[in-house]
């Protein structure tokens, strides 16, 4: 017997009842994972050391200095009170926090780097799915009642999953977080939190899990459309319920009161056209001092939602101008072209699922140490974005944050337009000095995780802009 018989036949260590090994020359899909989850876990910590080098310098990069004075000539600011001083005196802090966060966040890569690794390795998944037909027939369920099986894998994967994060999402609230006097949440609260959103997992899962299980049994050539149809009609269905009956349960939403803000805001979304129908005040500091902003709703039903922390931490005219970059998204139909690359991403990647069942089942399923010979639907579909998608996802993910680094500059480009290029300048940096942002961020590491563009990068292009004399809108 040659090496890679022995290889596959040895992993994973728990294999069900009645496994047979792959065929010869097979496609080894278990080592074929494993070896590019390393690839990537590789890639990523070496981008963290290099991020980590950044945030070693006990000194604000020139070109961050040079670009806040520019932005304080603008503003006609004293020595003490200019951002460039601000930046100063913040700079060690921010560097501590960014050290704090990149330790926090290698440790963590690693510790659930190994753990998915032993867990492949030692076959968790057929594991779990013998113990979830164990509980179905203990309840006096069927064990060839692949759905009600499905169901029960699938809530003892989220509890796994749970567990496996829980120590390490603690340990960033309570300890990371804590110490830079960004969290405010109580245990109390992020208990509660945790048990409305596993018991939210489990009312909107099982019926959809199900749902799709139903459309996987029956399979055709047309699978990966009916699939998507489904997830899609889901997606839509969370859009609207998901700000009206889901984020209230976590958070209060209250109408931001009449005043000179709420006029402010209300002309402008007059001015651009902007079908505003409410604006709500949210309680993000029940949980953390980081602010936010975001619109949301279908057609000529939309509303602004604004973290009170954000309400805090800058003047009138700078929240109005950075309403003016949100207005800018919706004005360019970001929202709507950020659903709809989604959506043919969606598509594609179940395209590949409905030719990869066909071709690979049987191998993909023993090489994971499962019997080839019921191979259910759920865990196809589990197995196929195991083996396959998830190197693919990090590739999409790539893409995704350049075209949104892209689209920020555009939100940028046009709150100039509306005329609000200061505002907008000095409000961008009094939120990443309040929040910590980091001033010294590296390219690599930026290009690949940050959604956002650094905040050099945006103040130089918005004095560009500002600098075109591009012409006002009205
Ligand atoms: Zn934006």
């Amino acid at each position: 017997m040659h090496k890679r018989t022995m290889y596959a036949q040895d992993f994973p260590l728990y294999k069900q009842a009645g496994w047979t090994p792959p065929a010869q020359g097979a496609f080894p899909f278990l080592a074929f994972s494993l070896v590019l989850s390393n690839v990537v876990y590789l890639l990523e910590t070496y981008l963290d050391l290099r991020q980590r080098k950044r945030l070693q310098a006990t000194e604000p990069p020139p070109l961050l200095l040079s670009t806040l004075e520019q932005v304080d000539g603008g503003a006609a600011a004293d020595a003490t009170t200019s951002l460039r001083a601000k930046a100063v005196a913040k700079f060690n802090t921010s560097q501590e926090y960014g050290r704090a966060k990149s330790a926090f966040g290698l440790f963590s890569a690693t510790a659930r780097h190994l753990i998915e690794m032993a867990l492949l390795l030692a076959g968790a998944h057929p594991y779990l799915w013998d113990a979830a037909t164990r509980v179905v027939v203990r309840c006096g369920g069927d064990a060839a009642h692949t759905t009600k099986v499905s169901l029960v894998f699938a809530g003892l994967s989220v509890l796994l999953g749970e567990l496996e994060s829980l120590p390490f999402s603690l340990y960033f609230t309570f300890v990371v977080e804590a110490r830079h006097n960004f969290n405010k949440t109580t245990p109390a609260l992020f208990l509660a939190d945790k048990l409305k959103s596993l018991a939210l997992t489990a009312a909107i899962g099982a019926p959809v899990l199900s749902a799709l299980i139903w459309i996987m049994d029956r399979g055709g050539d047309l699978l990966f459309l009916y699939l998507w149809a489904c997830l899609f009609l889901v997606a839509l269905a969370g859009l609207t319920i998901y700000p009206t009956l889901i984020a209230p349960l976590f958070n209060a939403y209250a109408p931001l009161p009449d005043g000179e803000l709420r006029a402010a805001i209300e002309a402008l979304a007059r001015r651009v056209r902007f079908p505003l129908t409410e604006l709500y005040v949210v309680d993000g500091s029940r949980r953390s001092a980081h602010s936010n902003a975001y619109m949301y709703g279908f057609g000529r039903n939309k509303r602004i939602v604004m973290f009170d922390t954000l309400l805090k931490q800058v003047e009138q005219p700078e929240l109005v101008a950075i309403l003016g970059h949100e207005l800018g998204h919706w004005e360019m139909g970001h929202t709507l072209r950020n659903f709809a690359v989604t959506q043919v991403y969606l598509l594609a990647m179940l395209f590949g699922y409905g030719i990869a069942t066909v071709a690979v089942g049987a191998d993909l399923f023993a090489s994971f140490g499962f019997a080839s010979d019921q191979r259910p639907a759920l865990l196809s579909l589990i197995l196929y974005l195991t083996a396959l998608m998830t190197p693919a996802d990090h590739v999409i993910h790539l893409a995704m944050n350049y075209w949104s680094r892209h689209c920020e500059f555009q939100a940028d480009e046009y709150a100039v337009k509306l005329g609000y290029a200061q505002a907008l300048q000095t409000g961008l940096c009094k939120l990443s000095l309040e929040n910590l942002g980091n001033m010294n961020p590296d390219p690599l590491y930026s290009a690949y995780h940050y959604s956002h563009p650094p905040l050099v990068e945006r103040l130089s292009a918005i004095m560009q802009a500002e600098g075109r004399g591009i012409k006002k809108v009205d």
